[in-house]
C-alpha cells in the first residue's frame, strides 16, 4: 500500500502506475481539481517514460502538439536545437487531464482538495487539518517545490531563486504570426555587456498559439505571483523584445490573463540521503528552473524508477538515490556543454 501527497504530474502517474499493478494508492492533493497555468515541453524520453509506466500514446497525442524544433535567434544569429530529438508541447491543464484519466481509469484513490498539513517522518503519520489521514508504510511526497515533506525533512533545503521571472501566456484565439508553425522559437535580449535580461518565447499551429518571457531581475512577492491580468506586465514585457515589437504586440493582444512566477531551483547536491517511511519525488526533491525545459522530465523519470522498484518489491529509497545520482550526473555534463560554449 502506498501513500501519495501531491497529485500533480508526478503524483497523478505514479498512482495510475502502481494501481495498473494491482498496488492499493491514495493520493492527496491540495486543490480541488486537476491544476492549468504554464505549457511545457516533453522530450522522447519523458514519453519513453510515459508508455513504459502504460499511459497510452494515442492519449498523449491527443493531449498535446507536435513540436518540431526548438529555434533560438539573438544579435549573433540563430541556433536550433537538436532535431532528432521529438518534443511535444502540452498546456498543463491538458497533460493534467490526460494523467488523471490514465490514474482514474485505475482503482487509485485521489481525494482532491485534501492538503496535507502536517508530517511525523519517524511515525509516518499525517494529517490535514485537524484529521489524521491513514498512511501505508511508503509515503511517496510528491508536493511539488514548496513540499511539506522536504520543510519537515530537510528544513534547510530551501528553493532558491534563479534570477529571473517567468511570464505564460495563452491567447484567447489562435494567432498565426509571420513565423513558422510547431517550432518553439526563442529570441534573446542582451544588455551592453553581453549579459542576457530576456528571452520571449512563442509556438503556434491552427490550434493554438502561447507565448513566454523569462526576465532578469529580482524576485516578486508572493502576493505578486500566479495568474493575473496581463494588463500591468504589457510595458515590461515589450522592453525585453525590442528586436521583435510587433510579433509580441500582437501576441499580447490576443492575451487577458497570464501566469506570473519566479524561477526556482532546489539545490540537490546536499540532500539527505533518501529514506522510508517518506521518499520525496519530482520538484519536491530537485526542482529545477523552468528554463532548463527538463522538471517534468525529470519527476516522470522519477516516477519510472520508483514504480518499478515499488513492483518488484526492492528498495524505492536505494531508486531515488540512483534516480539523484543520474540527475546531478546530467546537469554537471549541461554546466559543462554552456561553459564551453560561452
Ligand atoms: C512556468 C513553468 C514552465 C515549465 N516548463 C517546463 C518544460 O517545458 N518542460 C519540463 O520538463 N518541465 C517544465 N516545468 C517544470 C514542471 O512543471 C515541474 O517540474 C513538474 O510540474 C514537477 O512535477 P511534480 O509532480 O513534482 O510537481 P507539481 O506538478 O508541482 O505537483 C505538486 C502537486 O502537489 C500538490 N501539493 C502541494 N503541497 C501539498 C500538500 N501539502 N498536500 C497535498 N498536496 C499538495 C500541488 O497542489 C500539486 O498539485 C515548468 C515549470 C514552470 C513553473
Amino acid at each position: 500500500m502506498v501513500t501519495i501527497i501531491g497529485g500533480g504530474i508526478a503524483g497523478t502517474l505514479l498512482a495510475g502506475a502502481l494501481a495498473r499493478e494491482q498496488r492499493a494508492v491514495t493520493v492527496y492533493e491540495s486543490q480541488p481539481t486537476v491544476g492549468a497555468g504554464h505549457f511545457l515541453a516533453l522530450d522522447d524520453r519523458a514519453h519513453a517514460a510515459l508508455t513504459r509506466l502504460g499511459v497510452g500514446i494515442d492519449r498523449l497525442h491527443k493531449a498535446s502538439h507536435r513540436l518540431t524544433e526548438l529555434r533560438a535567434a539573438d544579435r549573433t544569429g540563430v541556433i536550433r536545437g537538436d532535431a532528432r530529438t521529438e518534443r511535444r508541447l502540452y498546456l498543463r491543464a491538458d497533460l493534467m487531464r490526460a494523467l488523471t484519466e490514465f490514474a482514474t481509469d485505475t482503482t487509485a484513490d485521489i481525494r482532491f482538495g485534501t492538503p496535507v498539513t502536517e508530517l511525523n517522518s519517524t511515525e509516518g503519520t499525517l494529517f490535514s487539518g485537524a484529521n489524521p489521514v491513514p498512511a501505508d508504510d511508503v509515503i511517496i511526497a510528491a508536493d511539488g517545490i514548496d513540499s511539506l515533506a522536504r520543510r519537515t525533512l530537510e528544513p534547510d533545503r530551501n528553493a532558491e531563486y534563479s534570477g529571473q521571472i517567468i511570464i505564460y501566456g495563452i491567447t484567447t484565439r489562435p494567432i498565426q504570426p509571420n513565423t513558422d508553425p510547431s517550432v518553439l522559437h526563442f529570441h534573446r535580449q542582451f544588455d551592453d555587456d553581453g549579459r542576457p535580461v530576456s528571452t520571449f518565447g512563442h509556438f503556434w499551429n491552427d490550434q493554438i498559439s502561447v507565448w513566454f518571457t523569462r526576465l532578469t531581475r529580482g524576485p516578486l512577492a508572493l502576493q505578486d505571483i500566479g495568474s493575473q491580468p496581463l494588463d500591468g506586465w504589457t510595458e515590461p514585457i515589450l522592453a525585453g523584445a525590442t528586436a521583435i515589437p510587433e510579433l509580441v504586440e500582437t501576441m499580447l493582444a490576443a492575451t487577458d490573463t497570464v501566469h506570473v512566477s519566479n524561477a526556482r531551483t532546489v539545490p540537490l547536491a546536499d540532500a539527505r540521503p533518501p529514506q522510508t517511511p517518506v521518499i520525496l519525488c519530482g520538484d519536491a526533491d530537485h526542482a529545477i528552473t523552468p528554463a532548463a525545459g527538463v522538471g517534468a522530465r525529470d519527476a516522470i523519470e522519477d516516477v519510472a524508477a520508483l514504480a518499478e522498484a515499488i513492483i518488484s518489491g526492492s528498495s524505492p529509497a536505494a531508486a531515488m538515490t540512483e534516480r539523484r545520482r543520474q540527475i546531478l550526473d546530467e546537469r554537471a555534463k549541461v554546466a559543462q556543454m554552456f561553459r564551453s560554449a560561452t
